[in-house]
This record gives structure tokens, sequence and C-alpha cells, in this order.
């Protein structure tokens, strides 16, 4: 697609569709009024022809970006053949992904599902078992720690440890079993470790809660304290990993592995949903027939795109290209000189630029950057997140830092 702005004095035609979505969808979101028709690499299209840089990859899914022909092909070949058993049955594409994806991860095992919040479900699951079963911890007594601000997912067990109140309100009452921390402080997390505490569940940046990087070495503290405490470390890389933040997982930066990953979002190229918990034999084992499991959970088509990914991934092509790119977004949105801005802060292609309370909302800027044609997504009221397919060029960084300039300056 050719690099332009939007025409904003074409007429929309977009509102029929925001009219029915408003009619006939829930609201539980709160979209900007843009109706997005196809799509190309870092590029939208709308409706009406308009073009928007996408920033925002949906939250990471699409970091290979849109319409990547490999991935493409891939859902096309192994649409014609099968596209699902459930796993009644096996297939052909779950024991090459499985297999596949542990050695990406230098792990051993896979438990596929679709979405991150039932790839975090599946991992308290495991968690618990594994505390009950080879650690000693009494029947229903098990504990996993987790920290302020996080974000896992949406389901009644995982907003249980949300500290966010419209996450929660009017949703409970709540699972029990969950004990929340300051995110970033070890010291927090030592006090919080007791004989029933089976897991500290944590992201290795904060997504949701506005791009936060935690200090220097924390991971590599937090590696430690679960080894020695004998608890497992539990990391959400669903929108970390899979070449975000320049590496495959976060992780990488500080050195570390964790004992067990939960991937989603990007596993399925942005054309499926496939989530997985990856991890040692060892802890996969407490898994038995019967135990857990879901009728797409390893369907062939969304194996098929996943191996396409993690082929990808093997290449470390679009890991350099967030590093190079990140690098140089970095570079630029440094040299802003802005009052509105607070801190901006991140790693790879994965920016979070803060705002004074004084400078307004981040939907506010989303709204006037749309209006330049970029697509971005506020977190948390006050922060801007830039999370664009990981395809981005420099000449596009530099169309997108025009349009940040005359919009932040
Ligand atoms: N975990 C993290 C870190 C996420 O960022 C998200 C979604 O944004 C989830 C879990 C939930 O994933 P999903 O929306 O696919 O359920």
């Amino acid at each position: 697609m050719n690099v332009q702005a939007p025409d904003q004095t074409v007429q929309t035609g977009a509102s029929r569709h925001i009219d029915q979505i408003e009619t006939f969808a829930a609201h539980n979101y709160h979209p900007l009024p843009v109706v997005v028709a196809r799509a190309d690499g870092v590029w939208v299209e709308d409706v009406d022809g308009r073009r928007y840089m996408d920033m925002l990859a949906a939250y990471s899914a699409v970091n290979f970006g849109h319409g990547n022909s490999d991935l493409i092909a891939a859902a096309g070949e192994q649409l014609g053949r099968v596209t699902l058993t459930s796993r009644a049955f096996n297939n052909d594409q779950l024991g090459p992904f499985c297999e596949e994806l542990a050695r990406l991860c230098g792990m051993e095992a896979v438990l596929p599902m679709n979405t991150g919040a039932e790839g975090v479900e599946t991992a308290i699951k495991t968690a618990r078992k594994w505390g009950y079963t080879k650690k000693g911890v009494p029947a229903d007594r098990a504990k996993i720690i987790c920290c302020a601000d996080n974000f896992h997912g949406r389901t009644t067990t995982i907003i249980s440890f949300s500290t966010d109140p419209q996450c929660r309100e009017g949703f409970g009452p709540f699972t029990p079993g969950f004990e929340i921390i300051e995110y970033g402080n070890i010291d927090a997390l030592r006090n919080a470790i007791d004989d029933n505490t089976v897991a500290f569940l944590v992201e290795p940046i904060q997504g949701e809660a506005g791009i936060i990087v935690p200090p220097e070495g924390y991971l590599r503290q937090v590696r430690q304290l679960c080894t020695d405490r004998g608890i497992l470390f539990i990391a959400d890389e669903i929108q970390s990993g899979l070449g975000r933040c320049g590496t495959t997982f976060c992780c990488e930066h500080e050195g570390v592995v964790p004992d067990v990953y939960i991937l989603g979002k990007a596993l399925g190229g942005g054309i499926m949903p496939i989530s997985a918990v990856v991890s040692s034999r060892d802890i996969l084992s407490v898994f038995k027939p019967g135990d857990h499991g879901s009728t797409f959970g390893g369907n062939p088509l969304a194996c098929a795109i996943a191996r396409k990914v993690v082929e990808i991934l093997k290449t470390g092509k679009y890991q350099a290209n967030a590093r190079q790119m990140g690098e140089y977004l970095f570079g630029r949105l440094r040299t802003l000189n802005s009052d509105k801005i607070k801190e901006i802060r991140g790693r790879g292609l994965w920016v979070g630029i803060e705002f004074h309370p004084q400078a307004g909302k981040a939907r506010d800027y989303c709204e006037r950057l749309m209006h330049e044609g970029m697509l971005c997504k506020d977190t948390h009221e006050q922060t801007l997140r830039l999370a664009p397919p990981l395809c981005i060029t420099k000449d596009e960084i530099d169309w997108a830092f025009e349009r940040l300039e005359r919009v932040l300056a």
C-alpha cells in the first residue's frame, strides 16, 4: 500500500457499520470510530478506502504484519486439508507444532489452548496441581503470587487477582488463592512466599498497565528466588513475547528462562487464536487424560499457522527488526520536545508514552492521531502505547514520527 495520509474530506461510510455495531453488539469496548475492511503489512484501510498505519497490531497478535504471505500460505494450505479434529483424535500438525515450539522455548512439552486467558488458566491449573502432587501442598491451600496492575485476561478466576476496579466490579464472587504484591519489588516477593506458595505469575513487562519495565535485574532475582524457594516462575509472555521486545522472549533480556512460559496472541500469526503453556515434561506431567482440555485446543489449522510462526521466529528476522527499528523509534521520540510527556519507556517495538495529567487523556491523543492516519491505543488513561507490526520500515517510522510530532509536540 502507498504511504499517504487519509483524506479527511471524504464523507464517511463507516457510520452505518458503527450504528450496526452499537445496536447489535454488546458495548464492552470503546473503539476508535474506524471500520477496517482490509490490511497489508503495517497498513489498514477502512470501508471508505482511507488508509491508516496500525500502531497496535491487535495488541501484538499481528507481530508479523497483516496479510503476511508466508502465514497466509500456511493457513491456505491447511484449510484445504483438515481444520479441526478435536483432541479425541490426533492430527498431523499437533506433534510437529509441539516439538517445534518446545525446542524454540528450550523446553520439553507444550499444552495448546486458544486464547491468552485460557493459557493463563491452564498455567494456574498446572501450578496448583504441581503444588499438590509434587510439592505436597495440602489440598485446596495452594497460593499463587501475582503483581499489582497485572493484566492476564478476563476470565472470572483471572480477574480475581486483578487490581483494576473496573475489571472486577460486578463480577464477584472471586476465586481465592492469590496474593498481590508490588511489581518490580523483589523483597515483596521474598516476603510473600510461604509453604503453600506454588508459583509467581508475572509479565516480564507489564503491557496493559502502560508498558512498565521492571528494574534491571528483577527477572534474574525472581528466577533465583523461585529456584531457592521451590516455586514455579511463570512468565506471561502473551504480549511481551514472540519478537515484540526485540528477542524471541522478553525474559531473554535478563538471560533467564522461567519454569513455565505462557504464549498467545502472535503465536496464531494474526489469523487464528492459539495459546500455549510450555514447560518441562515433569511439570506438565501433572495432567492426566480428562484433567483439562478444549475442543479447539491444538486444532490442525491453528497448529499449522503456529508452526510457520515458529519457523519465522527461528530466522530471527523480526526480532532483529524490532531491535533496530525500536532503537530508531526511541531515538526519534527522545528528540520530542514536549512538556506534555512525562516519560517514554519500553523495549523493542513496544513503547509507552505517558502524559502529565495536565496534558489531558491519552484517548484524546489517539483520536487526534487517527485523524492524522495513525491508529494507536491508550492504556490506563495517561499512556499512549505504540506497538506496530514488527515488519515496520525506517520510512514508515519517519512517517509515524511526523504525525506524533504534530500531535504531541
Ligand atoms: N496476558 C497478557 C499479558 C495479555 O496482554 C493478554 C491480553 O492482552 C492476555 C493475557 C489475555 O489474552 P486474550 O485476550 O487472548 O485472552
